[in-house]
């Protein structure tokens, strides 16, 4: 089958090429983003092949459709940039990848936190200049410390597990608990328990409706003194403005992100010679406590891989009429 990949870094090449092999596909890399101004690079494919920050809106999608696609292959597993409701009323197929390597984006949340108390990333650029002063480097012990993960789903999971090897307590919160997050040793928190009692704040749960600026002024205002907060989720999780202005005031103690609300105009390229006009980021990497990756927690050559071969077998899926075992419906 023809299939359009947008948003191709070297690593989509790589990995898709080799999955490809046991799949034959004809792959047509677009460095481009989908979006209404590229959307024309489709026509002709069967299927696009799209990561988090291409646009699958109902315009989009529309003029997919009429340029000959049916299917919408993500490869990544939030889904929250297509709309999943036009794409059924044009008869249009969407699979993702459930599950691909949670160990990736769990361990990468570890690695954001430890790195933000240990102020590893302030240590990094000092020693490079042979300044070895510690002062202003003062961190707290994980151990015996409470971790709230909201969302308790395969990543939230695993985050748990991590954070319960450091001794820590870990209370959880989901719209849907689920006994194996108990089983692991977490606790599903009572309400208020979380602003009173977190030390650090993971989030894990898919960007919806319902959890846009889950964390947002009131809850800042509700957290711990100095808590720290941790998003590898989705950048509209979190208003961060409002966390900006908690940092501000020592409301916070540290802030990890790899996501951002307005990522789509900044990830997953370089911007390092140009001006950047956005404000917002701007002053959150003025900020000492304040850690940034640019969307990079599934970047594993093990979650890579696998995302590559899913995605390639539900292609072969769709094109042989089998029942697509990752399909999202509306
Ligand atoms: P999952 O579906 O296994 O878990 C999500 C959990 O969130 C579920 O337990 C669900 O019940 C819960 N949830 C849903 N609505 C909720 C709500 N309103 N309030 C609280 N909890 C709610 O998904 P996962 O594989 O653990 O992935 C979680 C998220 O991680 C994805 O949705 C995606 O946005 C993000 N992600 C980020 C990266 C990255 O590279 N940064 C990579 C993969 C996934």
């Amino acid at each position: 089958m023809k299939v359009a990949v947008f948003s191709a870094k070297p690593y989509d090449r790589e990995y898709l090429h080799a999955a490809n092999v046991a799949e034959g596909h004809q792959l047509d890399f677009f460095d481009v983003p989908l979006d209404t101004d590229t959307v024309g690079l489709a026509a002709g494919h069967g299927a696009v092949c799209i990561f988090v920050n291409d646009v699958a809106d109902a315009a989009v999608l529309n003029e997919l459709r009429a340029g000959g696609t049916s299917l919408v292959a993500l490869r990544c597993t939030g889904f929250n940039n297509v709309d999943l409701g036009a794409a059924a009323s044009l008869g249009m197929k969407v699979v993702r990848v459930v599950t691909y390597s949670p160990n990736s984006v769990a361990e990468h949340a570890v690695a954001l936190l430890l790195a933000v108390n240990r102020k590893i990333h302030r240590a990094y650029n000092r020693t490079r200049d042979f300044n070895f002063s510690l002062d202003g480097l003062m961190g707290f012990d994980f151990c015996g410390k409470t971790v709230a993960v909201v969302g308790t789903g395969k990543i939230g999971r695993v985050f748990a597990r991590i954070m319960l090897g450091f001794g820590c307590e870990v209370i959880g919160y989901d719209a849907f608990p689920t006994p194996e997050f108990e089983a692991l040793g977490g606790r599903y928190a009572q309400p208020g328990e979380i602003g009173a009692s977190a030390d650090i704040i993971s989030l894990h749960c898919p960007l919806t409706p319902q959890t846009y600026h889950i964390i947002d002024a009131d809850a800042l205002a509700r957290a711990k003194p100095g808590a720290l907060l941790v998003n590898t989720s989705r950048g509209g999780l979190l208003d961060t403005e409002a966390a900006i202005d908690a940092l501000q005031n020592r409301q916070l103690g540290g802030l990890a992100l790899d996501v951002y609300e307005q990522e789509a105009d900044l990830f997953f390229r370089d911007l390092s010679s140009t001006i950047v006009a956005d404000d917002v980021m701007q002053r959150l990497v003025s900020f000492p406590n304040v850690i940034v990756t640019g969307h990079q927690a599934f970047l594993t050559r093990e979650a890579v891989s696998t995302i590559c071969q899913t995605t390639l077998r539900s292609v072969t899926e769709f094109e042989s009429g089998l029942a697509l075992t990752n399909e999202i419906k509306a």
